[in-house]
């Protein structure tokens, strides 16, 4: 067929574009979200599947709130382990090229909006988690922390030896990105000389505006469907973010 020959051509043609850039690059910063994470088998949570909207009553925004947390509190942990605790989930070939990047000194930081810590478990240390991680988890009542197994293997609501409730720490809706890795996360992206946007349709607010403060050459956007972003790029690959940072 002409026109999946052509594609291929093309998406040929977008890697070597992409390699030259990299090459030229050395203070890449890279920023990811849930699309970054579904090639290692985690659905973004959104997503309503069949099976899903017949299990839980409510929409997933609602659940991933504040308000329902603290009203709906073992309906929230039922959701989270079902839909947001994967921990045998590995990391895919995204998450080992940013990391081999970090080590050869080429990528100052990935600034992320996904919380299941999968880029350090490849070996990134600078990883600005925007949203948080299911990997912290403290006691509202003492601040004893406690890890993500523990909270994977509670039943029901997961309480503090002190008899308080463990929150996870994620930033759920209704609730404040932390300032300090939101400072972190724009200095990274105003020193950077490229940025890869790498999975994520940017309609996430505020993180997809930091965006805006990048002042460098090369701007790549890498997600499976188009984003608003797309028309400002200096290069725009639709495809899944691993497949195509294997090829590099
Ligand atoms: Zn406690």
């Amino acid at each position: 067929m002409v026109w999946t020959e052509k594609e291929g051509m093309d998406v040929e043609e977008d890697i070597r574009q992409l390699k030259g850039m990299v090459e030229k690059s050395h203070r890449i910063v890279f920023f990811g979200g849930a699309g970054v994470s579904t090639e290692s088998g985690i659905p973004d949570f959104r997503s309503s599947g069949g099976l899903y909207s017949q299990k839980y009553k409510y929409p997933p925004e609602q659940v991933v709130s504040h308000t329902f947390f603290i009203s709906h509190t073992e309906e929230f942990f039922e959701f989270y382990r079902d839909r947001m605790m994967f921990l045998d989930a590995r990391p895919n070939a995204a998450h080992e090229k940013l990391a081999k990047w970090e080590k050869e000194g080429e990528l100052l930081a990935v600034v992320t909006q996904n919380i299941d810590g999968l880029h350090q478990l490849a070996g990134s240390r600078h990883v600005l988690e925007l949203h948080g991680s299911i990997h912290r988890n403290y006691c509202m009542q003492c601040g004893k922390f406690y890890d993500a197994g523990y909270i994977k293997n509670a039943g029901g609501i997961p309480h503090c030896e002190c008899g308080g409730i463990i929150k996870p720490d994620v930033v759920l809706y209704e609730e404040q990105l932390d300032a300090q890795v939101i400072r972190e996360s724009i200095r990274a992206i105003e020193k950077a000389d490229m940025l890869i946007i790498g999975g994520t349709s940017l309609a996430v607010y505020p993180a997809a505006g930091f965006i805006d403060y990048f002042k460098g050459k090369y701007m790549v956007v890498i997600n499976k469907s188009a984003t608003v972003r797309d028309v400002h790029c200096d290069l725009c690959i639709q495809k899944p973010i691993g497949e195509v940072l294997g090829q590099l």
